[in-house]
């Protein structure tokens, strides 16, 4: 059974290690987040928003032309489709409405690559909330349009400029600042990472993705139950959404993709579960890529999104009691999933996802499965990195 125990743990992974200055509030978010979304008032809103703004359900297409190549039967679910692009919005809708359940009237994130930032600033202009991003002083560089979409947005995108610059350094000047102003600030985080409960919070949020593709499969071929889903993991929560459901339905098997950039021994990689061990990253007890004397690794990938050095406690307990089969793209074989996959169904994908399409020349299975692929994103954001990359 894959089940998050009181603590917040799965298995020997997850739990909240965080500093004491953080303790007042995860404490009120660990108390608070299950009565607010399961109430009544919570879930009528959410299901709202998530249907006439984020345009909820997604498709769940068979795409037919993958299927003859691949030699099974592979429905998309259309992630892509979302506002803003790609799943992170799910999440996102989920905790504003939270936010203001409890009362807070700033929101507070950091980001990579952009994209949570860009679902944040977007959903706090929904609501009126003031919002402030922090994002590497170097990720800020590499991710302009992104940056300049959170300022359109009426976002504040601070840099973050100690240590290398990027995702964990803005991750840390988050806490900081949440520390600091712990009664009027809520800080939305992007993926199912964090101290408790913020991974099972967002796995939950994101679950209405396997939540509709039980019912789209019933509908479309008379059972709820895929033979395989597979979904890429950068954080996890992609992932987790389209999991959630059939984490204890033995009979589905579920492939999670990790990125393994310029291959996974090349030293520029992402494949956690191939190079982690146990450590403690970001407030939880999960898998990790760090040195002999637990300094964390810089990853690498060619696509932002998944170029995180740690997984979500929950893929590290699928990773650790086998439920999970994960498997490990480089960089060049998720572009060219990415183009084969924009000539054979007319869609470009996000690298991110590319990754997952690509697993598919990895894996084995018969005819008759039936595949359901997540496809998190679109690929717009990463047109700069096709072009460079150039070969189609
Ligand atoms: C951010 C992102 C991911 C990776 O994040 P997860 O939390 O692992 O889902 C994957 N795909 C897209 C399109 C993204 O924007």
């Amino acid at each position: 059974m894959i089940r998050i125990d009181e603590n917040g743990f799965y298995g020997k992974f997850g739990g909240a290690f965080i500093p004491e200055m953080l303790y007042p509030n995860i404490e009120e978010l660990r108390e608070n987040y299950l009565p607010i979304i399961n109430s009544e008032e919570f879930q009528v809103e959410f299901r709202h928003l998530l249907k006439d703004y984020v345009g909820r359900p997604t498709p769940l297409f068979l795409a037919e032309r993958l299927s003859e190549k691949y030699k099974a039967k592979i429905y998309l679910k259309r992630e892509d489709l979302c506002h803003t692009g790609a799943h992170k919005v799910n999440n996102t809708v989920g905790q504003i409405i939270l936010a203001k359940k409890l009362g807070k009237k700033r929101i507070i994130a950091e980001t990579g690559a952009g994209q949570h930032g860009v679902a944040t600033a977007t959903v706090c202009a929904l609501m009126g909330m003031d919002c402030t991003v922090y994002m590497g002083a170097v990720d800020m560089e590499r991710q302009k349009p992104n940056v300049e979409r959170m300022r359109i947005l009426g976002a504040k995108v601070v840099p973050a400029t100690s240590g290398s610059q990027t995702l964990k350094d803005a991750t840390n000047e988050a806490m900081r600042q949440w520390i600091n102003n712990p009664v009027d600030t809520h800080y939305i985080i992007g993926s199912v990472v964090g101290p408790h409960p913020y991974p099972e919070m967002v796995a939950k949020f994101q679950s209405v993705i396997s939540e509709e593709i039980k019912a789209q499969l019933l509908e479309k071929e008379g059972r709820e139950n895929p033979d395989m889903v597979i979904a890429c993991v950068g954080g996890g929560s992609n992932a987790a959404g389209a999991f959630y459901h059939y984490y204890n339905e033995p009979s589905v098997r579920l492939i999670a993709v990790e990125a393994a950039g310029l291959g996974i021994f090349s030293g520029k990689s992402a494949a956690t579960t191939s190079l982690g061990k146990l450590g403690i990253l970001h407030g939880s007890r999960t898998l990790l890529m760090q040195t002999e004397d637990g300094q964390v690794v810089e990853p690498h990938s060619i696509s932002a999104g998944l170029d995180y050095p740690g997984i979500g406690p929950v893929h590290a307990h699928l990773f650790d009691t086998g439920r999970g089969e994960f498997v490990a793209v480089e960089d060049e074989d998720a572009m060219v999933a990415g183009i084969e996959l924009s000539r054979l169904e007319g869609i470009i994908p996000a690298i991110e996802s590319a990754h997952a399409f690509s697993a598919l020349n990895q894996l084995s299975y018969n005819p008759s499965d039936i595949i359901v692929i997540n496809l998190s994103g679109r690929g717009d954001k990463d047109l700069e990195t096709y072009i460079k990359w150039g070969n189609y």
